[in-house]
């Protein structure tokens, strides 16, 4: 039987709607056999989707997805392999989560200056956000609030006009670089994979230039299947990953309700991502026991 590999996805302790083991039981009812949880920004999910996946028989690699500074698009490096319990790591991600938590009312300022009624509290509604467990909370908890107050038509929207990138109530958050980033993974024992490259906003030489920098900070993957992706693109970044021998990755990007009609295992019409690629990936965090 073919496996099922799926290495980009997102549980409620980020932008996702299931909880870690919600999210490990429907892996293993699409019969998936090994996944990565990337949830931004956060290692929270791990420990309980590690127990659930090990009752379910499902291979978990331990992932994340790390929003980093970048122009014009915006960029996001996934890390595998690292370590949950690494110091460095974990003490950029806390770094990260005051930078969000001090953004977030500053986006609602900018929505009220718009003139619209919106509070702190009906993000958090928004979000399902449980007293005893914070989750994180980012501009898809707040696009949902939106919605529920009729500001806007769907999340979509809400993105489109306001929360988007360039659009007025997008305040920008402290983000590390993609030096850091690659660093902070490399030195957790992981490898890292730039996350859907189309969000980069950059095509041909540029896009090849911009991933060779980071192909000379120590990035070693590209996820060249993704859900969203068109065949053209699968074509173009695989020829970019052949010639800077970057392993290609692929995923789903499931967002549970957040992001509606997306299921697990799913990256892209009749594509499979090969498990020579996670044997590939592991391979790379090998790179400190040669002798
Ligand atoms: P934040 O982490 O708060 O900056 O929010 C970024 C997240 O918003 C991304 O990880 C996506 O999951 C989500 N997102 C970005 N653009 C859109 C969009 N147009 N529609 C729905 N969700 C989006
Ligand atoms: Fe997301
Ligand atoms: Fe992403
Ligand atoms: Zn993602």
């Amino acid at each position: 039987m073919k496996s099922i590999i799926d290495f980009h996805m997102h549980s409620n302790h980020s932008d996702g709607t299931d909880s870690p083991s919600e999210l490990m039981k429907r892996c293993a009812r699409r019969k998936l056999s090994c996944v990565s949880l990337t949830d931004h920004d956060t290692l929270s999910s791990y420990a309980e989707a590690k127990q659930e996946a090990d009752l379910q028989g499902i291979r978990l690699v331990a992932g994340i997805e790390i929003s980093v500074d970048f122009e014009p698009g915006s960029l996001h490096i996934l890390g595998y392999f690292v370590d949950p319990e690494n110091q460095a790591l974990q003490a950029c991600l806390e770094e990260v989560q005051r930078a969000r938590e001090e953004r977030n009312p500053r986006i609602i300022r900018a929505l009220n200056d718009l003139g619209f009624e919106i509070e702190m509290q009906d993000v958090l509604e928004a979000a399902g956000q449980q007293g005893e467990c914070p989750k994180q909370i980012g501009r898809p908890h707040i696009a949902k609030a939106l919605v529920k107050k009729g500001h806007v038509k769907n999340v979509d929207d809400a993105f489109r006009r306001f929360l988007a990138k360039g659009k007025p109530a997008c305040i920008e958050k402290w983000c590390v670089s993609s030096k850091q980033a690659i660093e902070m993974i490399r030195g957790a024992g992981g490898v890292a994979s730039v996350a859907h490259p189309v969000s980069l906003r950059l095509d041909g030489e540029d896009l090849y230039d911009a991933l060779k920098q980071m192909t000379d900070e120590g990035l070693e993957a590209l996820e060249v299947y993704h859900s969203s992706h068109k065949p053209r693109h699968r074509n173009d970044f695989l020829d970019i990953a052949n010639r800077l021998g970057l392993t290609p990755t692929g995923g789903s990007d499931y967002h549970g309700r957040n992001k509606p009609g997306l299921d697990v295992g799913f990256l892209g019409r009749g594509i499979c991502l090969d498990e020579g690629a996670v044997d590939a990936l592991e391979q790379k965090t090998k790179r400190n026991e040669i002798v």
